[in-house]
């Protein structure tokens, strides 16, 4: 039966595609696709862990004293006859057989599909042997933990070309090239990472707010994706088809042939909208009054620059480089490692700069999964970012040293998140020196960097004077200066309608910090989720910024814009939206004429503009 679920949108286009549910088993599992070659051993590593639990329980059974209650013997003999049962065998082995879905997915999968089968029973005695169930899958999982499998991650068919397959196309023997789409309660943003190298051509989220670090990745990833769902791994099943509409942030299950007809038209215009837009991709970003404007490239991995390029940005406004640090088990990278990545995204952006972010860790973006649980009280208002990196300075000085190094390679801006307070920018200038003279002292080469400071907390948004006269740039980071501002938990869906870009105090700090930065002929950016969202390009133009930092996936969009925007209309408008009680209403008023003395340009030299 079809039904629809509504979450948040967060990453635009349609996916349409078979569900993938991860994430429901308490022992952490990977999540990955062999190579058909290695079918046989990955059936044989579940069956080396079955058996191995087996032979453990019959032990347990064997030296179990005469008196001991029967309902521990009754417990053991359910265990091992869950263990025999055919269902779970066989499911495991279509799953990986079918599917090419690594040993452990193909056991979580198969014990969901048989947790909803036990949910469904009448049988109260039945339906509690759910949980006998779920431990003897986890004792399995357990074991298999400590045997590590022997098969690397495979190269993937990339999101686009599973993304074009649409659903009604595929028949049940091609399921190899079935879509896939992801659906979990949660997904950290390293686990997002992980998925960066892989198949699926969407994903739902029951948790996560629009500007959540989670849909952040996701928007990198390029793929449709709404969070925010609520119960949609409650109420999507293994393998069911699912359409997710993440300009609506609809997710439609199991639907109807003529929904899938419709969604799949839906699809294909999208497709042509973004073929039309690659045209743009050489056309320089200046407005129709000649304003010329940058397009930055925010990115979370070195690699990542390569599309930065493709898409046409002209440098990169943001490398998250927390995205090094993350899932490493504790272990962070040491300065060798880090100056080659960092050196690598300098490298791959061709001589244009590259502004590394230094270590945003905290929050939302825990180092490893799990801790998220660990984390304090207020995690938002915690030990985060540049108060992460104080309260280490050991590993501070080494990413310090690392960026200053990869700053020979090619233009290097170092940008420092999360400050606030004046001792905060002086211990960070002071650890910077520090940084210098270590690399002096071993002879080792390393460039100039000029230094910005990111503006996301209300509180640096008031001290602008104190920022402008450490710093030589500034890059607003609305994602949190709306969070601080409004005291909105990002990530949190429930007040995800409170999450206001367009607040009036939101808009005046912003405001502020591009006019003081212009007065004192200093960079400004914005890098948060709102340079990236066309629906804001022309009052972040018309409120006078000229330098915008988002995903290379909105690059295309966002210059289309620009080049349609006169900057000399835009301004009164972006006035009036700033000073209205209601900013979102005024935006829809019409602009004025254009004052008659200042001639819009019309010959642009570039050619006609594409016809859309
Ligand atoms: C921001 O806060 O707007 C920003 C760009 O940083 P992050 O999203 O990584 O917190
Ligand atoms: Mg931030």
């Amino acid at each position: 039966m079809t039904f629809s679920i509504h979450g948040l949108p967060v990453a635009r286009g349609i996916a349409i595609g078979r569900a993938v549910l991860v994430g429901s088993s308490r022992v952490e599992v990977a999540h990955y696709f062999i190579q058909p070659e290695q079918i046989t051993a990955e059936i044989d590593r579940v069956r080396v862990g079955r058996n191995a639990v087996v032979d453990e329980l019959q032990r347990l059974q064997h030296a179990m004293p005469k008196d001991a209650p029967p309902e521990l013997t009754a417990l053991l003999d359910v265990h091992l006859m869950l263990l025999e049962d055919e269902t779970l065998t066989t499911g495991v082995k279509h799953w990986i057989t079918d599917r090419l879905y690594n040993a452990e997915w193909a056991l979580t999968t198969q014990l969901e599909i048989i947790a909803r089968q036990f949910d469904e029973m009448e049988d109260e005695y039945l339906r509690e042997r759910k949980a006998d169930l779920e431990q003897v899958v986890e004792r399995i999982l357990r074991y298999m933990k400590g045997v590590v499998s022997p098969i690397a991650l495979p190269p993937a068919k990339s999101a686009a070309e599973r993304r074009k397959g649409g659903a009604h196309q595929m028949s049940p023997d091609e399921s190899l090239t079935v879509p896939l789409v992801l659906v979990a309660h949660d997904l950290s943003p390293a686990d997002m990472l992980q998925f960066k190298q892989s198949v699926f051509a969407g994903f739902v989220t029951d948790v996560g707010g629009k500007t959540s670090h989670t849909a952040i990745v996701a928007r990198s990833l390029d793929i449709p994706a709404v969070v925010g769902a609520r119960s949609a791994s409650q109420l999507v099943r293994q393998d069911d088809w699912v359409i997710i509409d993440g300009d609506a942030g609809v997710v439609v299950v199991d639907p109807s042939p003529i929904i899938l007809a419709e969604y799949g038209f839906k699809q294909r215009q999208g497709e042509l909208e973004r073929e039309r837009l690659s045209r743009l991709r050489h056309t320089p970003a200046i407005t129709l009054d000649g304003h010329k404007v940058e397009l930055l490239a925010n990115i979370e991995m070195p690699e990542d620059a390569v599309g930065a390029v493709t898409a046409g940005a002209v440098g990169v406004g943001l490398f998250r480089s927390e995205f090094l640090f993350m899932g490493r088990k504790g272990s962070l990278p040491d300065e060798e490692e880090q100056y080659q990545a960092y050196r690598r995204a300098v490298e791959g952006m061709q001589g244009m700069p590259v502004t590394i972010r230094t270590v945003d860790i905290g929050a939302d973006k825990p180092l490893d999964k799990g801790q998220k649980e660990d984390t304090h009280l207020n995690p938002a208002l915690g030990l985060r970012a540049i108060r992460w990196s104080l309260a280490d300075p050991a590993m501070f000085l080494t990413q310090l040293r690392a960026i200053l190094r990869a700053a020979v390679h090619g233009q290097v801006n170092l940008l420092i998140p999360m400050l606030a307070h004046g001792s905060e920018i002086r211990q960070t200038l002071s650890l910077l020196d520090f940084a210098r003279a270590e690399l002096d002292n071993r002879g080792v080469v390393y460039g100039p960097v000029k230094l910005g400071a990111m503006i996301e907390i209300p509180a640096a948004a008031l001290s602008l004077p104190l920022f402008l006269k450490y710093f030589d740039f500034l890059s607003v980071g609305t994602n949190d200066l709306i969070q601080y501002t409004l005291a909105i938990d990002r990530a949190d869906e429930s007040v995800a309608h409170l999450y206001d870009p367009l607040h009036p105090a939101v808009l005046r700090l912003l405001t502020d910090t591009i006019q003081a930065c212009h007065a004192q002929g200093k960079g400004v950016s914005v890098c948060g989720e709102m340079a990236g969202d066309v629906a804001m390009t022309r009052l972040l133009l018309g409120l006078g910024l000229r330098s915008f930092s988002m995903h290379p996936a909105q690059i295309l969009a966002v210059k289309q814009e620009v080049l349609r925007a006169d900057t000399a209309r835009l301004g009164p408008w972006a006035k009036r939206v700033l000073e209205s009680e209601d900013p979102a209403l005024a935006m829809t008023e019409p602009l004025s004429a254009r004052p008659d003395n200042e001639p819009c340009r019309v010959d642009s030299g570039l050619g006609p503009l594409p016809n859309f």
